[in-house]
């Protein structure tokens, strides 16, 4: 058959195929609709059995603005806690813009938890909300606070150092224990549980760091200033100039004699604070190289988070 005739051959065929098919989908819209009727009541049927037997799903609510912090949560809460965080772990979080969906969750919530500094005012979010659902971690007695590099506000990134991380932990098990009592002994072994590898991680990259060829650290935004302090190193010097400003020629130019002075080898850097374009001006005067950390968590829980942190830095240290 030629074109002509295959084309015609279909022309004809069409509308007959075409009625076919609409009985077809009328048929399988009508069945799949009552098929929702009968699992929406079967639905029903198992929720109310389940509510009769005292059965319940996670009952308290937990949001956060950043991943680690959630990561830190779940250790605690478990599967007793729903946990959710608002910035997504890929973006640099100090520039992220709030959303309706935003406010709707931690409005949602039974406690929000927020670092206080190095995230957009929040106060569009906690506008109806009473002060004891709310949680700044930076006023957690006890936390190790820095300052940023070139002003006295508090430095954000404080969950880098595992002792601050041990104290968050710790503060939301005392939340958890007095908002659902019932389950107080299971937010206690499961805090004590973090802890101990919290101390385990410790450990581990005290003993690792101790040993570096190199102890000066330099990074392209100031992210890791806790992390330095906490495992003894020497933060030397960060490329980027504040947030997301970029240096000036005479501040590189510093930043690349340091960097030759003291045999610096590794540039560490997250790629959510990172300009390849400055960063290649540095690279190519001192032949150092970029090494990528997780300050978000986006290698894995809290404790994997640290480890992939503290096993980098040990081999950009030891370039
Ligand atoms: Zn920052």
């Amino acid at each position: 058959m030629g074109i002509i005739g295959r084309e015609a051959l279909f022309v004809i065929l069409q509308p007959a195929k075409n009625l076919v098919f609409f009985k077809f989908l009328t048929q399988s819209i009508s069945f799949y609709k009552m098929f929702r009727r009968v699992k929406v009541r079967i639905y029903q049927a198992i929720l109310s059995v389940l509510l009769l037997f005292g059965f319940s799903f996670a009952e308290v609510k937990i949001t956060t603005t950043i991943k680690p912090l959630a990561d830190i949560v779940k250790e605690v809460g478990k599967d007793k806690v729903d946990v959710a965080y608002i910035i997504p772990s890929n973006v640099n979080f100090h520039t992220y813009e709030y959303k309706p969906l935003d406010i709707k969750k931690v409005y949602e919530s039974d406690l929000f938890v927020f670092i206080g500094y190095g995230e957009p005012s929040i106060s569009s979010l906690t506008k109806n909300l009473k002060k004891e659902k709310l949680m700044q971690i930076t006023n957690l007695k006890g936390m190790v606070l820095l300052k940023e590099e070139d002003h006295d506000e508090i430095h954000p990134a404080v969950w880098l150092d595992p002792e601050n991380a041990k104290l968050i932990a710790k503060a939301v098990m005392d939340f958890l224990a007095s908002k659902d009592k019932q389950n107080a002994q299971f937010y206690k072994s499961n805090y004590l549980e973090f802890e101990k590898k919290v101390n385990e991680i410790l450990n581990y990259g005290k003993s690792k760091l101790s040993s570096v060829r190199n102890k000066y650290f330099v990074s392209y935004h100031y992210e890791f200033p806790y992390f330095v302090k906490r495992f003894n190193l020497i933060y030397l010097a960060e490329i980027e100039m504040g947030h997301g400003r970029e240096p000036s020629p005479k501040h590189l130019i510093e930043v690349i004699q340091k960097i030759k002075k003291y045999n610096v080898k590794a540039i560490f850097t997250s790629k959510q604070f990172f300009n390849p374009k400055t960063a290649n001006i540095v690279i190519s005067q001192t032949g150092a190289k970029v090494i990528f950390l997780d300050s978000m968590g986006e290698t894995g829980d809290y404790l994997n988070m640290m480890r992939y942190n503290i096993d980098k830095v040990y081999e950009g240290l030891n370039l």
